[in-house]
């Protein structure tokens, strides 16, 4: 008990310490911020599973680049202050459970831990190399909710195109086990509680301009066709619950 409770402790003042510093100067990134205290590493930004130009064409090297380690970045810097500010005990609660109660936190909580939730998924969503489909049970699954993969795609590709402003799409599994596609706004998924789309992401698409816009300008249905051909089925498929 002494030990987690000086643990507590430390974090919360290097944490403190943290805020501090980062005022003006930027400093303390959050990456380094958890290695120093042992927070859980759903917290954190992890690692870019491939090289920023593994996605090209579809996705250039910049836009990776600067989507990562910019507006990713400070999704996950501004999670970790929020934790502080809120006294969420980042060593031992998911952040799954943050989300899941996010209607009991700040709006800065909402949209760092959903911005950094969403695009840790965003990253593992995507691959380089072949192009893949589903298969399998998940394959199945989406046949049997949707008609096909092509009616699938369209489906998915219209909730990306009809959400208005910045947001995401979403292939989701709700709790008795059923897909559904539908959109949220800003960096709200369909783990919060304020969510009107609820259940566990399995394919989550960035429509923010800052994910396309380089390459794409205006052209957001451009991209979300092209984006078809960097899906990561494999994974998808992991996180499908038969
Ligand atoms: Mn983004």
């Amino acid at each position: 008990m002494q030990k987690i409770n000086s643990r507590r402790n430390f974090i919360k003042e290097t944490g403190m310490a943290g805020i501090a510093a980062g005022v003006g100067l930027n400093v303390l990134p959050s990456v380094v911020f958890a290695k120093s205290v042992g927070i859980l590493s759903d917290y954190t930004q992890q690692p870019l599973p491939y090289g920023y130009n593994a996605l090209e064409p579809v996705v250039d090297a910049l836009t990776m680049e600067i989507h990562y380690t910019k507006h990713a970045a400070a999704y996950a810097k501004n999670l970790a202050e929020a934790c502080v500010a809120e006294k969420v005990d980042t060593t031992n609660t998911p952040l799954n459970g943050v989300l899941r109660n996010i209607s009991k936190y700040s709006a800065k909580m909402r949209n760092n831990g959903g911005g950094h939730y969403n695009h840790e998924l965003f990253w593992k969503c995507m691959k380089g190399g072949a192009v893949t489909k589903p298969t399998g049970t998940l394959a199945t699954a989406i046949d049997q909710a949707f008609g096909s993969f092509d009616a699938f795609k369209t489906q998915f590709s219209e909730a990306g195109k009809n959400r208005f402003g910045s947001g995401w799409a979403w292939l989701v599994q709700t709790a008795d086990h059923k897909l559904v596609i539908g959109s949220t706004p800003n960096q709200d998924n369909p783990l919060m509680d304020i969510c009107e789309l609820k259940g566990t992401p399995l394919l989550g698409l960035d429509v923010w301009e800052h994910a396309y816009y380089l390459k794409y300008q205006n052209k957001r249905v451009d991209y979300m066709n092209n984006w078809w051909n960097v899906v990561n089925w494999e994974f998808v498929a992991s996180r499908f619950n038969p």
